[in-house]
C-alpha cells in the first residue's frame, strides 16, 4: 500500500477521547504486531479534554474573583486570582493534572522497532502523532487571544490588590473619624462601608478604586472567556465540521506505515533501505493535541532508553505532503521553555535531501510540537515537514483533508526518510 492509499483509510476525525482515536491506535498496533516482534504500546495517563478543563476552571475562577472583589472579600479574590497562572502553568508547562484528572483514561504510545541484520552501531526515530484536533479559530485568529491571556489574569490579580488597597483605606478613613467605634469589630461592621460615611478625598479615592477593580476584573473575566472558547469551543462542532487530520497529522502516520513495510521486508528490493547496523524506531504519539501528552510519556520513560534509542536522532514528522518546500523547525516548546533542535538531525535531513537532488530546507521558526518535550528530555530531535514559513496554512479545521495531499510527495518524502537512515548506517560501517 502507498502511503497515500493508507492515509484514505485513516483520514477522518480523531480527536483525543473519540471512539475514532482508540480506533486508529489500535489499527496501528495491529498492523506493527504484523510486521515486527518489537512492539510496545506504552500506556499513560491521558487527560483528553485537558485544554477545555483548565479553560472552564481559568473562567468559573475569574468570575468568583470579580464577585469577591464586589464583595468586598479581595483577599480570597486574590488567592483565586494567583490560582489561575498556577494552575495554567502546572497543567500546560509541567504536565500536572490538577483540574483536568477527571475524565482522564488510558492513552497509547505504539512503538515499533526494526532491528538491522548486523550489530546495532546507530539508532533513529521517526515519529508523528495520530490523534486530531478542530478549533474554531484558526492559528492567526488564535493569537491574539492567547497573547491576551497572560493580560487578562494580571488584570485579576491587579483587581485583587485594589480590592485589598480600597479595603485598607476605607478602613484607615473610618477609624479616623470614629475612633472608639473602631474597636469594636462588631460596631464596626454594622456602620461601616456605606458610602455616606465617607466623605472627601478618600471616599471618592475608594470609589475610584474600586472602580477600576471592577473594570479590571470584567476584563480578566472576558480575556478568560475568549481563551476557554478557544480551548474547548471545537468539542462541540459538529462530525462534518471536524478536522480530518489529513496533513495534521494523519499523512506523517501513514507515511510511517508504509515505511514500516518496507522495513519489515527488509531489502532494497522492496524499496527500503538496507540497513546493516542502524536500528529504526518508529513511534506513534497519541495526545500530541492536548499539550504533547504522549510525547512527555514517553520521553521520560524507559522505553525511549531501551535499546539506546535516546542516544539516536529522533525525525519528528508534521504536516507532511503538501506542496510546500521541505522545511525543518529551528525550536520545539512554548514561550516559556523553548528548546532548539538537534544540528546533527538537521544536517542529516539537509545532507538526505541534497542525496536526493532536492532543494535544502528551509527553516520554519519555531514549533510547538511533540519534538519540544524530547528535546527538553536530551534527545537529538527536529521535526521536518513540508510548509511554507512564508504563508503558514491553518489546520485544526474541516480544511485539512486528504486533497490537500499530494501522493507523490508523500513517496517522495519517504526516500528522504530512508536517505537519512541509509546515511548513518554509511557513517556505522
Ligand atoms: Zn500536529
Amino acid at each position: 500500500m502507498t502511503p497515500y492509499e493508507i492515509l484514505l483509510s485513516i483520514a477522518v476525525p480523531r480527536p483525543n477521547g473519540s471512539e475514532a482515536c482508540e480506533r486508529t491506535a489500535a489499527f496501528i498496533a495491529d498492523r506493527m504486531v504484523e510486521l515486527t516482534p518489537g512492539v510496545t504500546v506504552q500506556e499513560f495517563f491521558l487527560r483528553p479534554y485537558m485544554p477545555a478543563m483548565v479553560g472552564l476552571f481559568m473562567l468559573v475562577a475569574a468570575v468568583a474573583c470579580v464577585l469577591l472583589v464586589l464583595r468586598r472579600r479581595p483577599w480570597i479574590a486574590l488567592l483565586i486570582a494567583l490560582l489561575i497562572p498556577a494552575v495554567y502553568l502546572l497543567e500546560f508547562e509541567v504536565n500536572v493534572p490538577v483540574v483536568s484528572r477527571i475524565a482522564g483514561r488510558t492513552g497509547t504510545n505504539i512503538i515499533a522497532d526494526f532491528l538491522p541484520s548486523g550489530p546495532i552501531e546507530e539508532y533513529i526515530t521517526f515519529s508523528a502523532h495520530y490523534d486530531s484536533k478542530t478549533e474554531l479559530l484558526d492559528h492567526q485568529q488564535r493569537k491574539p487571544v492567547h497573547n491576551f491571556a497572560p493580560v487578562a489574569m494580571v488584570c485579576l490579580i491587579v483587581a485583587s490588590v485594589l480590592g485589598i488597597v480600597a479595603g485598607a483605606r476605607e478602613r484607615r478613613s473610618f477609624r479616623g473619624r470614629h475612633p472608639r467605634l473602631s474597636a469594636s469589630r462588631s460596631s464596626r461592621s454594622r456602620l461601616y462601608s456605606p458610602r455616606a460615611r465617607h466623605s472627601g478625598a478618600d471616599a471618592r479615592a475608594v470609589i475610584r478604586a474600586r472602580r477600576i477593580a471592577v473594570l479590571l476584573g470584567i476584563v480578566g473575566v472576558a480575556g478568560l472567556f475568549m481563551l476557554t472558547f478557544v480551548f474547548a469551543g471545537g468539542l462541540f462542532m459538529p462530525i462534518e465540521k471536524q478536522s480530518p487530520g489529513a496533513r495534521d497529522d494523519g499523512s506523517a502516520v501513514a507515511l510511517l506505515l508504509s515505511m514500516a513495510d518496507k522495513l519489515a521486508r527488509g531489502s532494497a528490493a522492496s524499496g527500503g533501505p538496507a540497513l546493516e547496523h542502524t536500528a529504526v524506531r518508529l513511534v506513534f504519539f497519541g495526545g500530541e493535541e492536548v499539550n504533547m501528552q504522549g510525547s512527555t510519556a514517553y520521553a521520560s520513560s524507559e522505553i525511549a532508553k531501551a535499546g539506546g534509542f535516546n542516544k539516536g536522532i529522533v525525525v519528528n514528522c508534521e504536516l507532511l505532503g503538501g506542496d510546500e518546500p521541505y522545511a525543518y523547525w529551528e525550536s520545539s516548546g512554548t514561550f516559556l521553555s523553548k528548546f532548539p533542535s538537534s544540528e546533527k538531525a538537521i544536517e542529516l535531513y539537509q545532507s538526505a535531501l541534497s542525496s536526493l537532488g532536492l532543494a535544502p530546507a528551509v527553516a520554519a521558526g519555531s514549533i510547538f510540537d511533540d519534538s519540544g518535550p524530547m528535546l527538553a528530555a536530551g534527545f537529538q530531535a527536529v521535526t521536518v515537514g513540508n510548509s511554507d514559513p512564508e504563508r503558514p496554512d491553518s489546520y485544526h479545521n474541516a480544511g485539512d483533508g486528504v486533497g490537500n495531499v499530494r501522493p507523490e510527495r508523500l513517496n517522495e518524502f519517504e526516500r528522504v526518510l530512508f536517505a537519512m537512515a541509509s546515511a548513518l548506517d554509511g557513517r556505522g560501517r
